[in-house]
């Protein structure tokens, strides 16, 4: 008897990807054929300027293991997979995939074996080598991942690990419930907890198109994953105004031994400004850490949706 729903879907956000998502279907529909059990993909076409979209409709007018969805505009990735997974029918599992081609569609092949035999509920994909890459993007991506394993208490995240990975609809109804707009998904993931395994491979080079973070934007990116991480960057100011008040103490102690064994000379001009200089400095950098995090708030009190769909098309499958 057929299901209602397909064991599996994959979810596939897409900016600007109209280069490469013929060339991915085909490879994604080869290896989801051979597990042998109902599978369907949505595409997330998050505000592509190009013709991502109609390709996409192309496609699905031809396969009925395709879904859609539109957005209305570009959300940015995060939120194209949020989408993405709220519209997900697997009863089974979910796989998180990029559109490029990076994560190759064969390793889900691992995905589904490790988790068939682990039993466990998330599977992600760790990376080995990271292939076209320059080493200032893998030394700031490796020095990112250290920082976020530091501070992130008690919620672990696996390093060298990006969104590829494979849930299982208990971990995804998990992973639902959080409903915040700033989405440092990796971060959530790991948030969730549940049993986890890593299984290795090798990230290509992108096929086509280019890659829509910059330096800029991966910076911003970091912001985002400590932010919603942790608090710790609020207490830092603390921690800063406790040394330097321990530090003027002690200087203040030279001054005054100073003064009473050598007389006092007026001299200090260097000093004086260097310690106003700092102590602004200090102030401005603290001000600055609270304003990202009020930010935050203002932006989570709004409670808007998420995102808004412009188009759905469900897949035939089940
Ligand atoms: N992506 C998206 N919305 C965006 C930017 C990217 O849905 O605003 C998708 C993109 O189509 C791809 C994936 O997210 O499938 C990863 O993007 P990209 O390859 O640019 O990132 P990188 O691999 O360089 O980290
Ligand atoms: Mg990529």
């Amino acid at each position: 008897m057929e299901a209602l729903k397909p064991d599996y879907s994959v979810i596939v956000p897409c900016y600007n990807e109209s280069e490469v998502i013929p060339v991915f279907h085909e490879r994604l529909k080869a290896v989801m054929n051979q597990i042998g059990r109902s599978w369907e993909v949505v595409y997330v076409n998050d505000g592509s300027k190009d013709q991502t979209l109609s390709i996409i409709k192309t496609l699905a007018k031809q396969d009925q293991h395709i879904a859609f969805l539109n957005l209305s505009r570009n959300f940015g990735k995060e939120i194209a997979m949020t989408a993405g997974l709220d519209h997900a029918r697997c009863i089974e599992g979910v796989i998180i995939i990029d559109a490029d081609l990076q994560d190759p569609p064969e390793v889900i092949l691992k995905l589904i074996e490790t988790w068939n035999e682990k039993k466990v509920d998330i599977v992600y994909a760790m990376r080995r080598e990271r292939l076209g890459e320059s080493w200032l993007k893998r030394a700031t991506a490796h020095g990112f991942y250290k920082l976020m394993q530091k501070i992130g208490g008690k919620v672990v995240l696996p390093p060298d690990t990006g969104d590829f990975r494979f849930l299982s609809r208990r971990a995804l109804n998990a992973l639902l419930q959080l409903r915040e707009h700033h989405r440092f998904m990796k971060g959530l993931f790991a948030w969730i907890g549940f049993p986890s395994e890593a299984v290795l491979y090798d990230r290509a080079p992108r096929i086509g198109g280019k890659s829509s973070f910059s330096y800029w934007s991966l910076w911003n990116f970091a912001l985002e994953g400590i932010t919603s991480f942790t608090v710790l960057p609020l207490r830092m100011a603390t921690y800063i105004g406790l040394v330097v008040a321990l530090f003027s103490l002690f200087y203040g102690g030279i001054i005054i031994f100073r003064t009473l064994v050598y007389g006092n000379p007026v001299h200090g001009y260097p000093s004086l400004m260097t310690v106003i200089l700092f102590l602004g400095g200090v102030q401005l950098m603290t001000m600055g850490v609270i304003g990202e995090y009020l930010g935050r708030i203002f932006n989570e009190t709004k409670q808007r949706p998420l995102y808004l769909i412009e188009d759905y098309h469900t897949s035939e499958i089940g």
